[in-house]
Parts: structure tokens; C-alpha cells; sequence
């Protein structure tokens, strides 16, 4: 339902928890968010409302790169496990979408057939073990095989802990915005959870990815090696 993101110098938890509560609105039933502290993964999941996610985060949360997600369930009930950030078996790819997986179940399947322990019952996170399997060097490679092996829609946020400087973001039916700080970029479902943060802002399209990284963004798509994109200035709001 609801996508977050962040990358700068800044702590990631409370602005994807800030970005989220300004998501609320659209409804959800769970939410969660991963950072990377130190390069490594930690997830907070909670169902229920942000301010319980808020409440569940450990005191201290460090690290400046993180993806945050508010569900409406569409696989699955609403419940910890099927919360997203979604998780690789080795929990170092982790993956917030919104939108709907239609080949989800074969896809489970087939991972299943192949000895991976599917931990949710949602679309999602078939996603996080395509990416983590693909045998692709850049991660940005890795997302574009995996989206290859997915129909449907999906607006995705991709945190990898190989990774730690970038989130890479795509878009297919479902809308994902970039906003653009001072050495610092921010991703969102929707321009409400930007407009604190900057005036700046990029839409993707449909079949677009984007690199995001504290010194900005590079958009692509799967077969050209990048798009140019011209930042829109919005009106900013206190
Ligand atoms: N289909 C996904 C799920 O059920 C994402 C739903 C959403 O857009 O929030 O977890």
C-alpha cells in the first residue's frame, strides 16, 4: 500500500516512520521497516497502526539506509510474518511492494521444489528470493532478472546488505516517486510523504528502475543502460 525510503546521512528509522505516518491516510493493516546498521539487516514488523511500529522499534536504530512499508493485504493475512520488509533466507535482501503478484503462486512453488522455506504466505517475498538467487553481479542486474520472472504489478523498494549505499527501486502499475535532498535521496509511494523533505521530485514510469544513493539517482530500464529523467518541483508543505 505504502512505500518508504531513505538513503543520506541522516538516522533512516524515524524519517520512514515519520514517512509513513503521512501514508496512513490510504489505510493499511501492518507495517515495517529494515535499515542496514553497520551493513547489517534489522527488521521491525508490526500489525497494527505506525505508531505500533513506532512504539516496537529497539531504542537505538542506527544507520542512515533504509526501505519502510505500509500493507494492504492482498496474499495472505494481515500478520507479522506477512509483513513487509520481506527477506532473503540469508536476510541480507529485503524488499517492500505494493501492487499484486499475479504468477506468485507458481513462483512459490517452483522455490519451494527448490528447497527454499518461504516464510510468509504473500506475493512479496518470492521477490527477495529471486533477487538474492539471481547470479547477476550488480544488484541492479539482480532485480532486473527477477522482475524478468515476475506478472503483474508491483512499485518495489530493494535493500541489500552487499550493498549498503544504495536502494534500488522499480516501478510497473504502481506509483513510486523520488524525491531529491541535499546529499540525501528519499523514496515514496506518494509525494505526501516528500513534501517535508524537498521540493524536487522525479515520477517513474512504468517499466523504470532507479539507483538511489546518498549523491542522487540514476534511472534505467531493463534493457537501456539508463533513462533521463527531469526533476519536477512540487510545492513543499511544513
Ligand atoms: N501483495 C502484497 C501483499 O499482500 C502487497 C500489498 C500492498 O500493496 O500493500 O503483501
Amino acid at each position: 500500500c505504502g512505500i518508504v525510503g531513505y538513503v543520506g546521512a541522516q538516522h533512516a528509522a524515524p524519517l520512514l516512520v515519520e514517512g509513513l505516518s503521512r501514508l496512513e491516510y490510504r489505510g493499511y493493516d501492518s507495517a515495517g521497516i529494515a535499515v542496514l546498521t553497520s551493513g547489517k539487516p534489522r527488521v521491525v514488523r508490526t500489525v497494527g497502526r505506525v505508531r505500533d511500529l513506532e512504539a516496537a522499534l529497539p531504542k537505538r536504530m542506527a544507520g542512515t539506509v533504509g526501505i519502510g512499508h505500509t500493507r494492504w493485504a492482498t496474499h495472505g493475512p494481515a500478520s507479522e510474518e506477512n509483513a513487509h520488509p520481506h527477506q532473503s533466507e540469508d536476510g541480507r535482501i529485503l524488499v517492500v511492494h505494493n501492487g499484486i503478484l499475479d504468477n506468485a503462486a507458481a513462483l512459490r512453488e517452483r522455490l519451494s521444489a527448490d528447497g527454499i522455506t518461504l516464510t510468509s504466505d504473500t506475493d512479496t517475498e518470492v521477490l527477495a528470493h529471486l533477487i538474492a538467487r539471481s547470479d547477476a553481479t550488480t544488484l541492479e542486474d539482480k532485480v532486473i532478472d527477477a522482475l524478468r520472472g515476475v506478472t503483474g504489478t508491483y512499485a518495489i523498494g530493494v535493500l541489500s546488505a552487499d550493498h549498503p549505499d544504495r536502494v534500488v527501486v522499480a516501478r510497473n502499475g504502481s506509483p513510486l516517486v523520488l524525491g531529491i535532498g541535499d546529499r540525501e535521496m528519499f523514496i515514496a509511494s506518494d509525494v505526501s510523504a516528500l513534501v517535508r523533505h524537498t521540493s524536487q521530485v522525479v515520477h517513474l514510469d512504468d517499466g523504470e528502475l532507479a539507483t538511489v544513493t546518498s549523491s542522487g539517482f540514476q534511472t534505467f530500464t531493463a534493457d537501456t543502460a539508463s533513462v533521463t529523467k527531469t526533476p519536477e518541483t512540487i510545492e513543499m508543505s511544513a
